[in-house]
């Protein structure tokens, strides 16, 4: 059997420079983490509050931490003062929290916006037409702790490599019209995280600027 870090090791040989790469370490252990961080990466993600805690007070401190799960407003506080980015941002009220608890401790988070693109109804996330709705008020610019420098999302889980095509090229094409009508003026609107283990390499044809990576890396998680 391949060890982690010859598997991490095998993937990152296949993908491009430009796209960042998103360890997802949710349910693996520190020492798997540490072997992956050994052969270079620096970029994690983690979708449980507690468990992120936990890993970050024992894991070296130049880790860029991505949270990537549905947040609960009351847990915000634990993450906010070392968390890199939240992936997943799904109503006003979170982004509300997050702008009060970055406030707090003078910090400026950096946030994407999750869309709902998938046929799954269990999918947390905005659709397109809440966006625009939100986008079209000035809630963000009163917002000033948060910084919005993206969108998420996650196609269907299917075998059906044509739908999650066309849902990662629906996301891009709704990315760029955001970007060019909102978002003109501020460079730092510029990543488009999406694809997982099964979809990374049709989300980067689709133009992926982060992919999320678990079961490939480090193999099926053990819940
Ligand atoms: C778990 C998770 C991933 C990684 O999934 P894999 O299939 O293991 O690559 C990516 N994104 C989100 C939001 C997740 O919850």
């Amino acid at each position: 059997m391949m060890s982690v870090r010859e598997k991490i090791k095998e993937f990152r040989h296949t993908l491009p420079t430009e796209v960042e790469l998103i360890a997802v370490s949710k349910f693996h252990t520190v020492e798997e983490i540490k072997s992956v961080y050994d052969t270079g990466e620096r970029h994690f993600g983690e979708s449980r509050v507690q468990e992120l805690q936990n890993k970050y007070t024992q894991l070296p401190d130049d880790i860029y931490w991505h949270f990537i799960g549905h947040l609960q407003t009351n847990k915000i506080k634990y993450i906010a003062p070392f968390v890199s980015l939240i992936h997943s941002v799904d109503s006003v009220k979170l982004l509300e929290a997050i702008n009060r608890e970055a406030t707090k401790i003078n910090r400026k988070l950096r946030c994407l916006l999750q869309v709902h693109i998938a046929s799954e109804e269990t999918k947390y996330g905005f659709s397109p037409e809440e966006l625009q709705e939100l986008l079209g008020t000035t809630l963000l610019s009163q917002l000033e702790n948060v910084e919005i420098i993206g969108l998420m999302g996650m196609a269907t889980n299917t075998d059906n490599r044509q739908q999650i095509k066309e849902e990662f090229a629906q996301l891009r094409l709704l990315y760029v019209s955001l970007k060019n009508e909102y978002f003109a003026s501020q460079s730092s609107f510029c990543e488009l995280s999406m694809g997982m283990s099964q979809d990374y390499a049709i989300a980067i044809e689709e133009g992926s600027t982060m992919i999320r990576v678990g079961t490939a890396i480090f193999g099926k998680r053990t819940y």
